[in-house]
């Protein structure tokens, strides 16, 4: 993330609109620094520059492309003189203020920017001449990238289970051993779209060559020569198309009313870390917890108390969790807890103390109330097959209930 951010502006009114809507982009320091009026102590302390480009600054923003620092150009000249003079220093880009949208743009590429260094690009062409000049244009922008240089090396990359996770792969077309199609189409018979998506680097000659890149599965195609500017747009949309997926996909699995995971991670997620648990031979429990009586508090205080109930117990509960303990909320008022790495003892150890916890978190409500909140839990730690582990340890969670609730039960 941005520590700092320096709005180097003489402009004040704009500079501070400015540095109030970047408050929202980052939790970091924004300083406003006017060239005709303020003396800074130290201008290179700063990660991110967002400089009024004029003849004042000129010198400014060649010495900090020289450092490699991020630099947003703000200006209100539109014209390719000026669009040629900004882009021959090393700056992450430029946005034309002469419109009410300028701040939001500004905004939307300093978000770009920090969201693009947990970002990894597999960048794969056999040209060095080419790898280099993108390698530049992916620093810019503050994405990492790996460097392959045929399409066999980037497929045995991207299968390897110890390689960085790939969020896009830049892909050239003519190359020795395996060509930008072939590896394509390799790579669409293991992701989706979504899961990786694939942009291609070519040259025009060939007019059926894009509908069969797309055809074959890639997302887009940059047509060679490229320039610059075209390049970034382009991977800084399929990068912003990862993004909402992501998102989408995140609150598919979240529950709104806890902030949990939901039942549908827990077969997504869940279900990887039991595999490869299984095959490493780890030991992993499953716990089933049910809330008791809860039909009762609904009843007696009110629905709104029931959920705020719900909130409160798993609050309570991930407290007492590992990280690496995988907790959601399975059903109504139902969780599941798998925790890998853990044997039978262990996992009852675990339960029994997130049982008594629960019953010693009371529930305080607005007029003062104490409301005492149990739970039975029923634990597995034999592993068969994961839906398995899921019906034994309701099972035993069933058994807890009629031995009288509030306790852990398993007969492992
Ligand atoms: P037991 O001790 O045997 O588990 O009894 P119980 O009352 O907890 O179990 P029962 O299955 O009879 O009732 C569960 C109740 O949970 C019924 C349902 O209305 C309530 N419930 C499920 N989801 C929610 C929710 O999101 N909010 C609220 N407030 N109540 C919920
Ligand atoms: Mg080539
Ligand atoms: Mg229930
Ligand atoms: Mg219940």
């Amino acid at each position: 993330m941005f520590h700092k951010t320096l709005v180097v502006d003489n402009d004040l009114r704009f500079a501070d609109s400015l540095k109030k809507a970047m408050g929202a982009v980052t939790e970091g320091d924004i300083d406003i620094y006017n060239f005709k009026s303020d003396s800074l102590d130290d201008i290179y302390e700063y990660d991110l520059y967002i400089i009024r480009f004029d003849e004042l600054t000129y010198e400014l923003i060649r010495t900090l492309s020289k450092k490699n620092k991020f630099i947003i150009i703000t200006t209100n000249f539109d014209t390719q003189e000026i669009r040629e003079s900004i882009l021959s220093f090393h700056v992450s880009d430029y946005v034309i203020t002469n419109s009410h949208a300028s701040i939001g743009f500004v905004c939307k590429l300093a978000r770009r920017l920090e969201c693009n260094s947990n970002k990894n690009i597999l960048l794969v062409d056999d040209s060095k001449l080419i790898l280099t000049q993108i390698s530049m244009l992916l620093d810019s922008q503050n994405i990492n990238h790996i460097q392959c240089h045929n399409g066999a090396e980037a497929w045995e990359y991207l299968q390897d289970p110890t390689s960085k996770k790939i969020d896009l792969v830049v892909s050239d077309y003519e190359m020795p051993q395996m060509n930008g199609y072939d590896l394509v189409k390799k790579i669409r018979s293991k992701f989706t779209f979504d899961e990786l998506p694939v942009l291609i680097l070519s040259g025009t000659g060939n007019t059926y060559m894009i509908s069969r890149f797309l055809k074959a599965g890639a997302n887009d195609y940059i047509p060679k020569p490229f320039i610059n500017e075209e390049f970034i747009g382009r991977i800084s949309n399929a990068l912003t198309v990862v993004d909402m997926f992501n998102e989408i996909k995140n609150m598919a699995m979240t529950d709104q009313l806890t902030g949990l995971h939901n039942r549908m991670y827990f077969y997504d997620a869940g279900v990887k870390i039991y595999e490869g648990a299984k095959r490493a031979k780890n030991p992993i429990s499953v716990a089933m917890i049910d809330i008791d009586n809860f039909k009762s508090i609904n009843d007696t205080y009110g629905h709104e108390v029931g959920d705020q109930a719900l909130k409160h117990v798993s609050k309570t509960i991930k407290k007492s969790l590992r990280r690496s303990d995988v907790f959601v909320r399975f059903g109504g008022e139902e969780f599941v807890i798998l925790l890998p790495n853990t044997p039978h003892d262990q996992a009852m150890k675990v339960t029994k103390k997130v049982c008594s916890l629960v019953e010693k978190a009371h529930l305080t409500l607005d007029d003062g109330t104490t409301v005492v909140i149990t739970i039975s839990i029923g634990v597995t730690s034999e592993v068969v097959d994961i839906d398995k582990m899921l019906e034994k340890a309701d099972r035993y969670m069933y058994t807890a209930k009629q031995n009288g609730k509030n306790q852990v039960y398993s007969e492992e």
